[in-house]
């Protein structure tokens, strides 16, 4: 018989009742250390109380309204956010692939209205994830996401992921923006190097192709910048944004310039929830915290901390891992041993770590995790990696 809940996820028997900070307590009393962070979505941990305040005080005054009347919470985020990054303007979302959506139709509509409704060719890469709406799951294109599910959005061309030679023999008259992730999340945290995405502007300023970044998952302090596509002194046309920016409150966005956003005018798009006033209210406590030159560079220091202890741990066992790869607190480490056998055993020492494509095992722990934290990471790490390699003797 089919279970209640559709099952379409494969569950650990782990039921946690309560967060607070870097730690879930599990019905039973257990402590995990949480380095998933509900796949980079808690990015301040659990329960912080800035978060709690912000909340309870906007779900005091006033839980919900429409579109259809001003929403100052929205507004005052939708400013933090131009004044912090290249975007003149945001729409809000609930959701990473809805904001997928919105950067296709946006990249579209904006060659329409200038007269090119030809283009409509969005160029993607191997290994990438935009979320599982018909528009993400042809973006991505993998067998994996697409099988069985009917015809796809037309209109992607699927690429190899940074072979750069394959890109401009892909450009032709139909072509209308190239979508990527800085720093690829559940490919198995595979970052960019800097010089591909700025090879990747200069493409799309020489052949007028709009540039889109889908920061879902590095974006928001993720790897010690704002935005991850900073490191490389670039900027997007659009760019997709969810996970941290909501701190656990379901919550997404598109930053967007003036120009590429100019076709999205009045009826062109919308959403019930989208920039609801509990999500924003949430949203803005995030942005305050984590907009600040000051923690950002606790962000750059942790993850120094971290990455250095990870290849340590790399080191000792030879036999479980591979390397390290990732970038601020968006680390990846690369198994020898199956990434989900090293997942599990790590739930035997309670630690959370989240598996991703090319059997890596993902840390996207709390930005605000303390260096106690990281050492209690590498102990149990350390414990599960000895588990499982005595296991094998
Ligand atoms: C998680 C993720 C998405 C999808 O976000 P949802 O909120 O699950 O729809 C899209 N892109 C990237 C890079 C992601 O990591």
């Amino acid at each position: 018989m089919i279970p209640s809940v559709l099952p379409t996820y494969s569950r650990a028997p782990l039921n946690f009742v309560k967060g607070e900070g870097s730690w879930l307590i599990e019905a039973d009393g257990r402590r995990f250390l949480d380095l998933g962070a509900g796949i980079a979505v808690n990015a301040l941990g659990h329960a912080h109380p800035a978060l709690v305040d912000a909340l309870k005080a906007q779900a005091e005054t006033l839980w919900h309204v429409s579109n259809l009347y001003e929403i100052p919470q929205q507004q005052a985020l939708a400013d933090k956010l131009v004044d912090a990054t290249f975007a003149d303007t945001v729409f809000f979302t609930n959701s990473g692939t809805e904001s997928c959506e919105l950067a296709v139709k946006m990249a579209r509509k904006y060659w329409y209205e200038k007269g090119h409704p030809e283009k409509v060719e969005i160029i993607t890469f191997s290994g990438a994830f935009h979320g599982r709406s018909s528009a993400g799951i042809a973006a991505a294109g993998s067998e994996k996401m697409t099988k069985g599910f009917g015809p796809m959005l037309p209109g992607f061309v699927h690429l190899d992921w940074a072979d750069h030679d394959k890109v401009v023999p892909a450009i032709t008259d139909a072509t209308a923006a190239i979508l990527i992730e800085p720093v690829q999340g559940e490919g198995g945290i595979v970052p960019l190097p800097d010089q591909c995405l700025k090879a990747l502007r200069d493409l799309c300023d020489e052949h007028g192709l709009l540039l889109i970044l889908d920061e879902v998952q590095c974006g928001v302090g993720r790897t010690g910048k704002l935005f991850a596509h900073e490191w490389a002194g670039v900027e997007p046309d659009i760019m997709m944004v969810a996970k941290g920016i909501g701190g656990g409150f379901p919550l997404g966005a598109v930053l967007a310039t003036e120009e590429a956003a100019s076709g999205m005018v009045a009826g062109t798009h919308g959403s019930t929830y989208g920039g609801n006033p509990l999500a924003c209210a949430v949203g803005n406590a995030v942005m305050e915290i984590v907009n600040t030159p000051e923690f950002l560079e606790e962000v750059n220091r942790k993850a120094g901390l971290l990455r250095q202890k990870l290849e340590g741990l790399v080191a000792s066992h030879p036999d479980i891992f591979d390397s390290v790869r990732g970038s601020g607190l968006m680390l990846g480490l690369k198994c020898k041993a199956s990434n989900i056998d090293v997942v599990q055993a790590g739930y035997g020492q309670e630690v959370l770590t989240v598996p991703a494509a090319d059997n890596v095992v993902r840390l996207l722990p709390p930005l605000t995790l303390s260096d106690d934290d990281i050492a209690e990471a590498i102990a149990r790490l350390d414990a599960a990696a000895a588990q499982l390699s005595a296991q094998a003797a």
